[in-house]
């Protein structure tokens, strides 16, 4: 599955924030018997539909999409220069899908500051500055082997172009993510197979004091220095205690802070979509189940994730969308009211779908 590396500098709350994410592992929850990887926390995506759904079917149990959160600890600073540890933190970076950077906000005199300082700004520079050093060494390697093999072959004079252009902009101190060249796009397939960092996509946690989560001056001046990558706000500390919370007093303390959900529950969705992810819906009174699959999926890939069987002999989706399906209060309702609707092998999978798969064995 797909993986969200955390990386940040030393004693900005990454350990703590990613002790909350493993306390809060899902897999551990719903798995007893699931390997757990220690610097792996798989965290559920918070989808309400899924209570409504267990309710609707009388499901026994309830079980979210996940993202998958892997803590990449090590050193930051020198790390392109390739020495043993940077070789490793940048290999593990390479192996992520997306790049989760946690920056500290919050003020504490006790906690140490490495540069000294407070600066947001710095801090994403000092990582992206690792970052891009590498992608530029990577290019310098294979440039000149591209240049010899498009004079040969015609077809490789567009990777040359994207290399070429890629190289500008790593030069200029930007990423190729924060200048539109993400995995997804055409320019990014061009460059795949020198499998480059920084067109993973990116998202910030900013660990902040409780003043700073409902300020929203602040948070605006955090969000346009990570644009077009998400920003999310949260407290480390205060994260690691609500988990040790029941629901009803964490809401409470959430609350009292001016928040909604759990900074982790918000990280969890942002990182599922940072990932290009989306879900489909299975009911019955066994489960209620969220499944993942990539955007664009088309109903018999969505088969897939549930067994490879399922796809190889997909005849048919059977398809509810949520809403109609509540409104009509069943399955059969919904079937009498012409909501159900039976879909061939072309059908790309909407968010929201409830899905029965018909398929030859
Ligand atoms: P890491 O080096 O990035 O993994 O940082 P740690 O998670 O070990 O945190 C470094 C120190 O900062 C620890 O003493 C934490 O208790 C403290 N810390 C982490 N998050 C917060 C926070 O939100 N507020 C305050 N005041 N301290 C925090």
């Amino acid at each position: 599955s797909l993986t969200i590396g955390i990386v940040g500098l030393p004693n900005v709350g990454k350990s703590t924030l990613f002790n909350a994410l493993t306390k809060n592992d899902v897999l551990a929850a719903n798995y007893p018997f699931a390997t757990i990887e220690p610097n792996v926390g798989v965290v559920g995506v918070p989808d309400p539909r899924l209570d409504t759904l267990a309710e609707l079917f009388d499901s026994q149990r309830k079980l979210p999409a996940t993202v998958d959160f892997v803590d990449i600890a090590g050193i930051v600073r020198g790390a392109s220069e390739g020495e043993g540890l940077g070789n490793k933190f940048l290999a593990n970076i390479r192996e992520s899908d997306a790049i989760c950077q946690v920056i500290r906000a919050f003020k504490d005199e006790n906690v140490v500051h490495v540069d000294g300082k407070i600066s947001p700004r710095d801090d994403i520079e000092t990582i992206n500055t690792e970052l891009i050093l590498a992608d530029l060494q990577t290019i310098e390697k294979v440039l000149p082997r591209l240049q010899k093999e498009a004079r040969l072959q015609k077809d490789k004079a567009a990777v040359v172009a994207a290399v070429e252009a890629a190289q500008k902009i790593l030069e200029e101190g930007r990423t190729l993510f924060s200048a539109g060249i993400h995995n997804g796009t055409e320019q990014a397939a061009l460059l795949r197979e020198l499998f480059l960092l920084t067109t993973k996509p990116f998202l910030y946690v900013f660990n902040v004091d409780e003043d700073e989560l409902v300020d929203e001056d602040f948070k605006n001046e955090q969000r346009a220095l990570v644009a077009p990558a998400e920003a999310i706000f949260l407290n480390a500390k205060i994260e690691s205690e609500l988990i040790e919370l029941d629901d009803d007093e964490a809401l409470e303390l959430l609350q009292s802070m001016g928040q909604d959900e759990p900074g982790l529950a918000t990280l969890a969705r942002v990182g599922f979509e940072t990932l290009g992810l989306q879900t489909y819906l299975t009911a019955g009174p066994k489960e209620a189940r969220a499944w993942t699959i990539k955007k664009g999926a088309t109903a018999p890939e969505a088969a897939g994730v549930i067994h490879t069987d399922f796809q190889k002999g997909f005849i048919k989706a059977e398809i509810i969308s949520f809403g109609d399906l509540i409104e009509c209060g069943s399955v059969t309702e919904a079937r009498a009211q012409g909501k159900a609707r039976m879909e061939g092998k072309d059908y790309v999978m909407q968010d929201g779908d409830v899905v029965e798969f018909r398929f030859n064995v």
